[in-house]
């Protein structure tokens, strides 16, 4: 933890410095000493501290200087640390002044010039004004903090991608009237105002609106290979991946896998994981993904944040690029790209994305919705998980289902919570067909199908689950996909007693092996897949022996 700071400012260099020293000796274990010239110069060093989010214990000022004065530096400067002691540092003749400074600027004590001998004049009184800010401080958050608006999709993309990725950050919403935000915002130029959010990390430098391979540079992810070539590489680190990365790296293989948003996939998302074997009480996807990737970690996993675009195949050799202009070489590729949302279809709703509509269960938003109405649209387990979550925030969780049952889509364990739960409200026959709002969301119109009628109602949150579909356009040109861009494997490519058109080898393709050989494809990504967390962990684990036949015949 960043020590706290003590201040010292006046114009006279040797009593700066004789001040410095006798501060440093007794205070130099637990403080850090800085000291400032002058009063413009002590207020940048403020301003500084402020936005690195470190915390001032003590101001020691010299009330006459030229420019600013003692009492006009702490006017400015305790707006941005309220909490600071104050002392002054006075000659006998500024007696006077130094009372009325009292009033003036708050100060706490004033110090007659010079302080000898230290341990009588100086010492007893900053101890106790020491330990009175000690027991009154809160220690200061010293992650990255990100400032910017609840309603802007740049700020909940940032939100978002911090947090699965369990990178601790701290928001700050500008529309708070939270003082401590606001003194932040009046230190942004004028450049970052008008492009928020404003990421600032712990050492004080700002990235305005980062794009999320930027942020993942910064926030000390990893986004490129230390090698440039693997026995195995794997696209996806939602369950599959991350299961195939843990076996294949404990069973000796060099393995690196590739994620671009971050590890955990969609179960990652969810709030709570009721079905999974060992887990009795559940667990949520954000404790079953930081397990996971502590596993694969420990077993040698490399694990970079990137987006794969590009598969190119040489021999024995597959090359993926990155869309950062990376390429890396591997022997077995495996393919565990699972699925994205699909987006509901209405107008209003794309540009409201972000700001207040949001596609999964968007779980940093959870906050937000205290006390307001929520909304749910989708009738499969993950809105059912996600009702759940939002009633022990929101006023009330209305789910929106297109169907008149929930019986067949969602699971019986979830149907009973829904309905044991009083501020859930479920309404079949129903959706959406148009989001309202200048700049975030304010109303959603919806129809019911049985009385053909549409109701206008005011929302500030709506969160869309309505189904999924695999993303595969980029590897179009090496896989055989179905028209939904499921990846075929295994006996789904022998059609009519026949191998895959190019396939060469004198053996059929490996169960969730591609049409290419050493490509090979597990969880939802996969045709005929079934969409669940143990699905995909088990054909991740199971691939691993098909990679090792592979690997046992590959030159
Ligand atoms: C909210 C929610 C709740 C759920 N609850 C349950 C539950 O309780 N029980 C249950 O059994 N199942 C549940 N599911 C379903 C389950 O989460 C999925 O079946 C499972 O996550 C599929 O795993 P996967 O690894 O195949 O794919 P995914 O989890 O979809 O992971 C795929 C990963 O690949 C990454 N990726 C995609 N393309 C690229 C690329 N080009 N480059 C790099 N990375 C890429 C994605 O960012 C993603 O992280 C839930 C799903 C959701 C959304």
């Amino acid at each position: 933890m960043a020590k706290p700071v003590l201040l010292t400012v006046d114009d006279d260099r040797e009593v700066l410095r004789a001040i410095e020293r006798d501060l440093r000796r007794k205070y130099g274990s637990d403080y850090r000493v800085l000291r400032a010239g002058s009063g413009q110069e002590a207020l940048d060093i403020v301003r500084e501290l402020k936005i690195r989010n470190n915390s001032i214990a003590m101001f020691l000022i010299d009330q006459r200087m030229p420019g600013i004065s003692g009492v006009e530096f702490l006017s400015q400067a305790i707006t941005f640390f309220p909490d600071a002691k104050r002392v002054l540092l006075t000659a006998y003749a500024d007696t006077d002044a130094a009372i009325a400074a009292i009033n003036e600027a708050g100060i706490n004590h004033y110090l007659l010039k010079p302080w000898d001998p230290p341990e009588e004049n100086l010492y007893p009184v900053l101890d106790e004004l020491l330990e009175d800010w000690q027991a009154a401080f809160p220690p200061q958050f010293e992650g990255i903090r990100v400032l910017g608006n609840r309603w802007s999709p740049a700020s909940h993309n940032i939100k978002d991608f911090l947090a699965r990725n369990h990178v601790p950050y701290q928001w700050l919403d500008i529309e708070t009237a939270d003082t401590e935000v606001r003194s932040l915002i009046e230190l942004l130029d004028d450049e970052e105002t008008r492009n928020l959010p404003v990421v600032i990390l712990p050492n004080g430098v700002r990235l305005r609106q980062p794009s999320l391979a930027d942020l993942a540079e910064h926030a000390g992810l990893k986004t490129r290979a230390t090698e440039a070539f693997y026995d195995l590489a794997i696209v996806g680190g939602g369950p599959a991946g991350l299961a195939a990365a843990v076996y294949g790296a404990s069973e000796g293989l060099r393995t690196v896998m590739i994620e671009r948003e971050a590890p955990g996939g969609q179960a990652g998302m969810s709030s709570r994981i009721e079905n999974y074997l060992g887990f009795p009480s559940g667990l949520t996807g954000a404790d079953l993904a930081r397990r996971a990737v502590v596993q694969a970690r420990r077993f040698g996993v490399e694990i970079i944040s990137a987006e794969a675009t590009e598969v190119r195949i040489d021999g024995p050799y597959r090359f993926l690029k990155l869309a950062n202009g990376e390429e890396l070489s591997c022997h077995a590729l495996l393919v565990a790209t699972g699925v994205q949302w699909r987006k509901l279809d209405a107008p209003g709703v794309e540009r409201l994305t972000g700001a207040g509509i949001y596609y999964g269960a968007a779980m940093t938003e959870a906050m937000s919705t205290k006390d307001e109405d929520v909304y749910v649209v989708g009738g499969a387990n993950s809105a059912g998980q996600a009702a759940m979550h939002f009633s022990r925030y929101a006023k009330r969780v209305v789910i929106l289902v297109r169907g008149s049952s929930l019986a067949s889509s969602m699971s019986q364990y979830l149907i009973n919570q829904l309905k044991a739960t009083p501020n859930i409200q479920i309404e079949f026959n129903t959706s959406v067909v148009e989001a309202h709002g200048e700049n975030h969301l304010e109303a959603i119109s919806i129809h019911c199908s049985v009385t053909n009628e549409i109701t206008k109602v005011p929302a500030n949150s709506l969160f869309i689950m309505i189904g999924a579909a695999p993303n595969t356009d980029w590897l179009a040109n090496i896989v055989e996909r179905d028209e939904r861009g499921f990846i075929y494997s295994g006996p789904q490519l022998t059609r009519d007693g026949k191998r895959p058109n190019g396939w060469k080898l004198d053996r059929d393709p490996g169960l969730l092996e591609t049409n290419v050989p050493g490509i090979f494809v597990v969880g939802d990504v996969r045709h005929g897949s079934v969409k669940r967390v143990a699905s995909g962990v088990g054909e991740g684990s199971v691939a691993i022996s098909f990679v090792h036949q592979y690997l046992s015949k590959v030159v």
